[in-house]
């Protein structure tokens, strides 16, 4: 069941900062140190991300080719948050900020106050909403994906890479981007790749990084029945 504490935790995850923890390992995988980032609330860097004064602004995105189109996606995106926010205020008697002091993220916890005070306001449909922007914009914002495998190279044996200076971690990593279908609302994965970075071996495109699963799933097999 949606209840008013799902209403103020969606509300929050589109209006304030938040902490992204980044673990630094060193070649043994071992933990060295965390760094922490700040970034700004997801309402405020779709805003800037749709703005074109932004777009060498590496929050964006890190690819290049895709920067453009996600620049006219985050702008559309933002467009129709923007008036739907608005539109919430105005059917609660919340008068949305003006320019040049236009805030969606004062117009959503304007809008927020309000019906915490209605007892007769079911937060269930706005909580989706809210839950679904959220979604939406992390999809525009992070289009890149990456995450270790678990398992050694099959190429060069290694688990890990890397030294204490440069940093590493698990030695192959896999790569791809997703780009948001706003028509049928999914993600789209491309560009998939996969890195071994101690024998820099790189597989490209979804076949090779499919082989390169069952390579390893394999060779882990004949381990562990040998
Ligand atoms: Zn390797």
């Amino acid at each position: 069941m949606t209840d008013m504490v799902d209403l103020l935790q969606a509300v929050e995850a589109l209006t304030k900062p938040t902490v992204e923890h980044h673990a630094q390992k060193d070649a043994d995988g071992k933990w060295i140190r965390t760094r922490t980032t700040q970034l700004d609330p997801l309402l405020i860097r779709l805003e800037a991300a749709g703005d074109p004064s932004n777009v060498d602004g590496d929050s964006v995105t890190s690819s290049g080719l895709s920067r453009v189109p996600v620049n006219l996606t985050a702008t559309f995106e933002f467009a129709k948050i923007r008036s739907d926010i608005r539109s919430w205020c105005r059917g609660r008697g919340v008068e949305p900020t003006r320019p040049p002091q236009t805030s969606t993220v004062e117009d959503l916890r304007r809008w927020h106050v309000a019906v915490i005070g209605d007892a007769s306001f079911d937060p269930a449909w706005a909580t989706g909403e809210l839950r679904k922007w959220a979604h939406v914009i992390r999809g525009l914002l992070e289009p890149a994906i990456q995450f270790p495998a678990v398992r050694p190279c099959p190429v060069c044996g290694a688990s890990y890479y890397g030294d204490k200076i440069n940093g590493g971690g698990r030695a192959i990593n896999i790569f791809y981007d997703r780009d948001w279908d706003p028509d049928v609302k999914v993600y789209r994965i491309r560009n998939e790749r996969a890195l071994c970075g101690n024998c820099k071996t790189t597989w490209v495109g979804h076949e090779a990084v499919r082989e390169l699963a069952d390579e390893q799933k394999e060779k882990a097999t004949q381990g562990e029945t040998a």
